[in-house]
């Protein structure tokens, strides 16, 4: 059998909500530079004790396995060592219900190889740049913030981010703090079940796209010429705002056939 090492150690855990959370990591060797919005493989073994509110796995995993899933990189790229994660539990998951069993001090396996084209170096210097996230979809986007807001002062970058509840909202202190610091980053928060005290939108991320929030609120219009879409999270949101987007002319990017739509979905 080909045992696979743990290489790397919890360094930080910090709870959102009970089945969200950012975890930072240590690699025992320093990875290379990545590019904001890449992913990563982390890995536990089967045998690894499972969350205390963790549900029955759907498909149990074998003892001596590694089990190994992608997740998008928050840092900034300039990260080499000490990486964090934003890792939304699947109760009945094999991995995530392991994740979150971690706490500091503990072991896992970080993969070595560095992927994905979900990348804002992919975009035309100067075009503005629309991020649209649910859940963990987010990460990517702090990864973008965190190693580019400082060079792109001539786009207008947005970030839409949906979610039921307040305090579903990771990275919200983050991103209203940028809000307030960079004139040319927006931060949209909308929850579609908020409470009283909430005065922002209340709208699924589609409803605020079709109500022309963009156009009127930031004075960006969607035209593939001028903006560049990032999608991140639910299949069904991907899907429809794709949908949306494909009638404003955007076709999806592949690195054979650039686009301006860029996508993914977890
Ligand atoms: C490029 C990429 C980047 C990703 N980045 C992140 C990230 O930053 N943060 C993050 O939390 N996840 C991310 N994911 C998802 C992650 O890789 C795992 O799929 C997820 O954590 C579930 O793993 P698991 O082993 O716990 O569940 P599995 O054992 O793989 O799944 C168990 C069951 O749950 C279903 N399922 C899987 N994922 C979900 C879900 N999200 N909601 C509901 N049901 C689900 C599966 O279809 C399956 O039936 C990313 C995926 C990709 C492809």
């Amino acid at each position: 059998m080909n045992i696979q090492e743990y290489n790397a150690t919890v360094i930080g855990k910090v709870m959102i909500t009970p089945d969200i959370m950012i975890l930072t990591i240590n690699a025992d060797e320093a990875r290379s530079e990545f590019e904001a919005g890449q992913n990563m493989l982390l890995g536990l073994y089967g045998y690894e004790k499972r969350s205390s509110n963790s549900e029955p796995e759907l498909l149990p995993a074998e003892a001596n396995k590694l089990i190994k899933r992608p997740y998008s990189i928050a840092s900034a790229k300039s990260e080499t060592r000490q990486l964090e994660f934003y890792i939304s539990q699947v109760k009945s998951g094999q991995l995530t219900s392991r994740l979150f069993n971690l706490t500091i001090g503990d072991r896992l396996y970080l993969g070595t190889k560095i992927s994905g084209l979900f990348r804002l170096d992919e975009t035309p210097e100067g075009s503005d740049i629309v991020m649209v996230a649910t859940g963990t979809g987010i990460a990517p986007y702090i990864s973008f913030l965190r190693s580019h807001i400082i060079e792109r002062p001539e786009s207008k970058m947005v970030v839409i981010q949906g979610a039921a509840h307040l305090w579903d909202l990771g990275y919200y202190s983050e991103l209203t703090f940028l809000e307030k610091t960079y004139a040319n980053f927006f931060y949209v928060p909308t929850l579609t079940d908020a409470d009283d005290r909430w005065d922002g939108y209340q709208l699924c991320i589609e409803d605020l796209l079709r109500d022309e929030v963009l156009q009127n609120e930031f004075n960006i219009t969607p035209d593939p010429e001028r903006t560049h879409f990032f999608v991140s999270g639910k299949p069904e949101m991907v899907a429809q705002v794709s949908e949306w987007l494909h009638d404003y002319g955007y076709t999806r990017h592949h690195p054979d056939d650039p686009g301006e739509l860029y996508v993914e979905e977890f």
